[in-house]
């Protein structure tokens, strides 16, 4: 639970008391509205300063029940099968947002990492205000885990930027983080199918990895988690465009793990 707190004010200390997205200097606390409950990443958000703040286009209020998006919206109604349970995005994707992520993920703006976090917070308390909790104690969800990126892209970046966020949420909301999906390099065969045929299939495109291994972990206590009927996973990636990489990527958890309930949390749906 420490460790982020020291993270974040080393950073800090580093910028000399300038807003850490824009860079300017901060002139006060700031005032603007954070729809944020917990106080880590509330804490982290006061950290920007009052324009910045103000810039970020909040998805307060829902109106698509399964995206999230403010409203309404034909990607969801066209869907014919759907493998998650619903999904909640954090901010709207607009120019300012589309250059925060671009100094984030592109130029490599590690320190940015638990500000992006600390915003995509709003999306999981949105979906932990849906969940009853369990009754024996514990989270709504029991495991959080990430959108892997493709193959290259790791390499060439360093970092996967929903893996990182999901980490913070992890910590932040006291729940396990593992990683349960990998990416497949696409077998080709998908252009032998026809178009419905395609959207009717999922494209294949992730497949989950094994409870009792490839990075999962063997302890004991890993594996009770496994074993929580119904399994409730957190699923984190930072844009939402369509869907589709939701709707895989929980397709290929439900083979996996029979019957589990996968919920979405989206830094920002465009
Ligand atoms: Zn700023
Ligand atoms: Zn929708």
């Amino acid at each position: 639970m420490t460790g982020w707190l020291e993270r974040l004010h080393g950073w800090l200390a580093a910028s000399g008391g300038s807003c850490p997205m824009c860079g300017r200097d901060k002139r006060g606390p700031a005032s603007a509205p954070i729809p944020v409950r917990h106080a880590a990443p509330r804490e982290a958000l006061r950290e920007l300063c009052e324009g910045c703040l103000r810039r970020i286009p909040w998805i307060v209020r829902s109106v698509c029940p399964v995206c999230g998006r403010p409203e309404r919206c034909g990607d969801c109604l066209r869907r014919r099968r759907r493998h998650f349970e619903h999904c909640r995005g954090a901010v709207r994707y607009d120019d300012a947002m589309k250059e925060w992520l671009g100094l984030y993920k592109y130029r490599g703006l590690e320190k940015l990492e638990p500000f992006m976090a600390a915003m995509l917070a709003s999306a999981v308390e949105r979906l932990l205000e849906s969940q009853p909790s369990r009754a024996a104690g514990g989270g709504a969800f029991d495991l959080v885990t990430s959108v892997p990126l493709a193959e290259g892209r790791l390499e060439d970046r360093g970092f996967n930027q929903a893996e990182r966020m999901a980490v913070w949420i992890a910590r932040w909301y006291g729940m396990a983080y593992r990683p349960m999906l990998r990416r497949v390099r696409n077998s080709g065969k998908q252009s032998l199918m026809g178009r419905r045929d395609r959207m009717e299939n999922m494209k294949g495109n992730f497949a989950a990895l094994h409870a009792a291994g490839e990075g999962a972990g063997r302890r004991p206590d890993a594996e009770a988690i496994f074993a929580t009927r119904p399994l409730r996973i957190l699923l984190i990636d930072d844009i939402y465009t369509t869907g589709s990489t939701m709707n895989e990527c929980a397709f290929a958890l439900r083979g996996q793990w029979p019957g589990c309930e996968v919920y979405g949390a989206l830094w920002a749906r465009s």
